[in-house]
């Protein structure tokens, strides 16, 4: 049995008092939610606020980013132990918007990956096709680029200790969500993509859906069998929206 894990991605939104007041909501609240592991992936700058205001709730701490080497002369960067020494668990490893934006490729992902794991946090590991992607008939190719592009860099084994998260990038922030049927049939690819090289890891691997997962949509998203909690953007802003998610999941 997979217990589900609802993380919140703030991606950069907020300022210290709103970091504030959201740690705290969701602290508020997390004691009335009994299934769902819960984490938020909050910007650097709030990684101390987060340490201090999650300290003894069940609220987990993550980032969103981490550099692809440990530590050293690189400017501007964060290294996987620096999180750790914060408290984190979890670091989102290859957004979309990171891919798109910052060049990130399988090659630097996967170093990524083993940079996580060597300081102890554990990677949620962004997938996803493109709308144009989708359309041409790609999904699958796209989705098992993605996938073997890190199994072949890192091995199979390495996967017991990562999170999926499948991210349609056309459902990214835009309120259009992949219905149930079509982000299952994603997620039992994905899951099966990883059991042609390991059966017993695709069985306990969590697979997470993102992609404008609110209130509204999160029952019947959670309830299939394959979608194993939710990656939240914009509905993890608001303590009340993202608790409700939680308490779906
Ligand atoms: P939205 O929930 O705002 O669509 O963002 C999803 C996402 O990118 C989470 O990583």
């Amino acid at each position: 049995m997979r217990q589900p894990l609802i993380a919140g991605n703030w991606k950069m939104n907020g300022s210290k008092s709103s970091a504030e007041a959201l740690l705290n909501g969701v602290v508020a609240g997390a004691g009335e939610i009994s299934k769902a592991e819960i984490a938020v992936c909050v910007p650097f700058p709030y990684l101390y606020l987060g340490e201090q205001l999650l300290a003894g709730s069940a609220v987990r701490l993550g980032a969103q980013n981490l550099c692809t080497e440990g530590g050293g002369a690189f400017t501007g960067e964060v290294s996987g132990s620096m999180l750790a020494d914060f408290g984190c668990r979890y670091v989102i490893c290859g957004h979309s918007e990171r891919r798109e934006y910052y060049g990130e490729t399988e090659a630097s992902i996967a170093q990524k990956l083993v940079r996580a794991t060597e300081s102890g946090l554990i990677p949620i590991l962004c997938v996803g096709e493109t709308l144009q992607q989708r359309e041409a008939g790609e999904m699958e190719s796209v989705i098992a680029a993605q996938i073997d592009g890190i199994v072949e860099r890192i091995g199979i084994d390495a996967f017991s200790g990562i999170e999926i998260a499948y991210e349609p990038v056309w459902a990214i922030g835009t309120g259009k969500t992949a219905t149930p049927e079509q982000a299952q049939a994603v997620h039992a690819y994905i899951r099966g993509r990883i059991a042609a090289s390991n059966g017993s890891i695709a069985a306990t691997l969590r697979i997470l859906y993102g992609g404008s997962m609110k209130p509204g949509n999160a029952v019947e998203l959670l309830a299939q069998p394959d979608i194993d909690g939710g990656l939240i953007g914009g509905a993890s802003l608001s303590a009340d929206d993202f608790l409700a998610i939680c308490l779906a999941g």
